[in-house]
């Protein structure tokens, strides 16, 4: 028997958030951005009639004014959006115990066993749509289908305040036209390297020689195969099995104290490159970076910036930490302890397309460091974590190999 699965995506989750908060929001055109202040900050989020004068996520606020004049900007409030986000959760939990949260705005949904009770996948989620509409304010689209990869295909086919089913007779005519990289764990990368074999759509994606794409592309090839016939067989996880990764981060008390701008340098690279490679390893990226760094006094002081865009680089999680703690401490002070991590986590394949879109000037450059710092942590997991070392690693003297995880 098929299952039933559902995918519920929030529409403009930052952005409606926001306009709920703030209800004269909501007849403006508006977006959210990491630092309104900042022209070269991002758009995060924008609402419709932001998208209607041609506003687009992930391009700068200097562009959007351009675009949009009276465009009204706010900076973001995770803490709201974690509790709409549980609130959502909730509900969908009255449909089933099955729910699995795949972002801050994403869940899947198996309401197999719910269809005697509640009705079948479509009744289930236009129900569900009305009803969070109702509770929260917010819009959400579902994707109905027999796996978990088709469901969310649906719900990015129909949005805003959608359902689509993609059921056994139907999903050859909706999922065989869409690219490649319109399926989820197909990054753009892998689209570029099926397009050069000719494969461009889910449907010549299906069609191709299973053993040909395994040769080629290796288990990664087979998968997308499998997926691409319908064939994805993975569960949807209970949520109480499921622990929350609410954060990513490191903290060290140093051997002897930290002085000077290049001993703070050493420990911020060392302390960023665990975390970076932590988050890469969870296929996460983080919107916020947090320092906490205390004093031979053991007074601790906290300090946090929110991200133009979300990041698993060390590069630019040490950047951000260091202009923290320059914005918070004498470099000439001792340091005792040393703490970065990284909180509001995405998946990391829900923003490479806004990454490729943004600043087309060094997206090349930022590629490359992705590039580099993944097959980094290739080599690390392969020959060991000291294996690979940028010098700022080498530190012995600080005590920087012994760094403790505190996820
Ligand atoms: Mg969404």
């Amino acid at each position: 028997m098929d299952r039933t699965i559902l995918h519920c995506d929030c529409n403009s989750f930052f952005a409606s958030v926001e306009c709920q908060l703030r209800p004269e929001l909501s007849g403006v055109p508006m977006a959210v951005c990491g630092d309104p202040e900042r022209r070269h900050g991002v758009i995060l989020a924008k609402n419709d009639l932001a998208k209607q004068c041609g506003v687009v996520t992930a391009e700068t606020i200097w562009q959007a004014k351009r675009k949009c004049p009276g465009l009204v900007l706010t900076g973001t409030h995770f803490s709201e959006y974690s509790r709409y986000s549980r609130q959502i959760n909730e509900i969908y939990r009255r449909y089933t115990d099955l729910v699995e949260p795949f972002s801050i705005d994403e869940s899947w949904l198996d309401v197999t066993g719910s269809r005697a009770l509640f009705g079948d996948g479509k009744t289930i989620a236009d129900e569900l749509r009305t009803v969070i509409r109702r509770e929260t304010g917010l819009t959400v689209s579902v994707g109905v289908s027999f796996n978990k990869i088709f469901a969310k295909l649906g719900s990015d086919y129909k949005k805003p305040d959608a359902t689509t089913v993609i059921n056994r007779e139907n999903y050859r005519k909706i999922v065989f036209p869409l690219p490649t990289d319109a399926m989820m764990f197909c990054g753009k990368r892998m689209a570029q390297s099926l397009a050069a074999v000719g494969i461009h759509t889910i449907g010549e994606l299906a069609a191709a020689n299973r053993e040909f794409l395994e040769k080629r592309f290796g288990k990664a090839g087979a998968m997308l195969h499998s997926y691409a016939n319908g064939l994805d067989d993975d569960p949807v996880r209970d949520y109480r099995d499921i622990r929350e990764v609410k954060s990513v981060g490191n903290s060290v008390t140093f051997r002897r104290d930290l002085s000077g701008e290049e001993d703070i340098r050493r420990g911020m690279r060392a302390i960023s490159e665990n975390v970076a490679a932590r988050l890469r390893k969870k296929h996460m990226k983080c919107w916020v970076v947090q320092i906490g760094v205390k004093d031979p006094n053991l007074k601790t002081i906290t300090r946090q910036k929110t991200l133009d865009i979300p990041t698993h680089l060390a590069s630019e999680l040490a950047a951000a930490a260091t202009e923290l703690l320059r914005s918070c401490w004498n470099f000439s002070a001792p340091i005792r302890m040393l703490s970065i991590s990284g909180t509001g986590l995405v998946p990391e394949d829900a923003s490479a397309e806004q990454l490729c879109l943004f600043s087309p000037g060094d997206g090349s450059a930022r590629e490359r460091q992705e590039h580099l710092e993944s097959a980094l942590d290739g080599i690390r997991e392969k020959y060991g974590s000291d294996s690979v070392t940028t010098g700022a690693l080498l530190n012995e003297d600080l005590g920087l190999s012994e760094l403790h995880s505190k996820d």
